[in-house]
């Protein structure tokens, strides 16, 4: 059987090509595609997210004024497929573009809509305030209280984990606006300029050196009321449709950094002299066999999603990945240790708890598939 794209995509293809060799940065080729930024973010990758913007391939699947160019689905595919055979990120910060633009574009009122372009072309940093000391596989136990007090909120709390904090100049912010135990029915998300005072940012340190995220402390940070997304307490729903754009062609993302740091697990073992011993090859193989594996996956379940617009796959590929990518930094630093390997694998633990914990992924297929409840 030889799978193969169309003329039309391969036309797509080729444009998309033309443009990355025109314009792609020598520090963007080839460096992967995950997002950490190691400790700020570079100009160089501020400067392509606006380039990529500028010429409508940014998120292609939008119009041209939000940064893309009405790209089809299956075009989507070809456009991540493209970035990850040759290792190009789009962005090194995610919350604008993939989290708060699609959600101010279906929750927010016409002013806040306004804030879409800036925030996908990357010239406004934002991050994403949920996580809290005592809520984050179980959000809905969030603690951040906003007070309505006449045309403004009033918030006292704290939030942790918070990615890019230190960087960002706003902030969507997951609040407590109902009863203490109202749970999900009484949340509300709030737009947060970051130089409001009252705010105080105290970046956290990771095992792997970097300092990436932030905890940050609200006192008595006022908000103006028209900054409320949505409905007030309904909060939840915001996050839910968040988290539900662009998955068309992600997984690709996903399996792209896969493959990128598979090809430099082989580079490394080459190095060392390791591809002789039989053990490492069987090894290696038997990896590689997986990231195939999780490829051809992801492929069947954009078939799925063409088709009816749902494809139960994905929910399994960011558990897989992850996972797979703990895998595979471990054989690396087994093989070669380094001290740039033995932070590899550090590095790699993020995936497996940002976005929800593999355990949290688990028990949602295992809801998907009808398990009987463990507990
Ligand atoms: C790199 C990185 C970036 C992040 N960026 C952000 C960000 O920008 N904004 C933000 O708001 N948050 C962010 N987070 C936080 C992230 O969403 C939370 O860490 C995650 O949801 C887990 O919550 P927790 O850390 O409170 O762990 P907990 O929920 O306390 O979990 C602790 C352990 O218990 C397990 N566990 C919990 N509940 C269950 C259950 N019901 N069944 C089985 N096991 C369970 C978990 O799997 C985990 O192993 C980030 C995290 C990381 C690692």
């Amino acid at each position: 059987m030889h799978l193969a794209w169309g003329e039309e995509e391969e036309r797509f293809r080729a444009e998309l090509g033309a443009f990355l060799d025109a314009h792609a940065p020598a520090e963007a080729i080839g460096r992967g595609m995950e997002p950490e930024t190691h400790g700020g973010i570079p100009l160089w990758a501020r400067e392509w997210q606006a380039t990529l913007f500028d010429h409508g391939w940014l998120i292609p699947s939008y119009p041209p004024e939000l940064g893309g160019r009405n790209a089809t689905d299956v075009q989507t595919l070809v456009y991540f497929e493209e970035l990850a055979a040759r290792g190009i990120p789009r962005a090194l910060h995610f919350p604008g573009h993939a989290i708060v633009a699609p959600s101010l574009l279906e929750f927010g009122t016409d002013a806040q809509r306004e804030l879409v372009p800036a925030a996908i072309r990357g010239d406004t940093v934002w991050c994403i305030g949920m996580s809290e000391p005592g809520a984050g596989s179980d959000l809905a136990a969030m603690r951040t209280r906003a007070t309505l007090d006449g045309d403004h909120f009033v918030v006292n709390g704290q939030k942790v984990w918070t990615s890019y904090a230190m960087w960002s100049q706003m902030c969507m912010l997951y609040v407590r606006t109902g009863d203490t135990d109202s749970k999900a029915r009484g949340i509300s998300v709030l737009i947060l300029d970051m130089t409001t005072p009252g705010i105080d940012i105290r970046p956290l340190r990771q095992s792997a050196g970097g300092t990436d995220f932030a905890e940050v402390f609200f006192t008595d940070v006022v908000v103006p009321k028209e900054n409320l997304i949505g409905e007030m307490n309904d909060g939840w729903r915001v996050t839910m449709g968040s988290l539900a754009h662009e998955r068309a062609g992600l997984w690709l993302e996903w399996t792209g950094a896969l493959d990128h740091v598979f090809r430099r697990t082989v580079d490394e073992a080459r190095r060392v002299g390791a591809l002789e011993d039989e053990v490492v090859r069987y090894r290696l193989m038997a990896l590689y066999e997986e990231v195939g594996g999780l490829r051809a996956l992801g492929y069947k379940g954009f078939a799925s999603y063409e088709k009816s617009g749902a494809a139960p796959e994905h929910a399994l590929l960011k558990l897989a990945t992850s996972e797979l990518r703990k895998r595979i930094a471990q054989l690396t630093n087994e093989i070669a240790p380094s001290p740039e390997n033995r932070r590899e694998v550090l590095g790699t633990f993020a995936g497996t708890i940002g976005g929800g914990t593999s355990e949290i992924q688990r028990n949602a297929i295992a809801r998907v598939l009808g398990l009987p409840r463990g507990y």
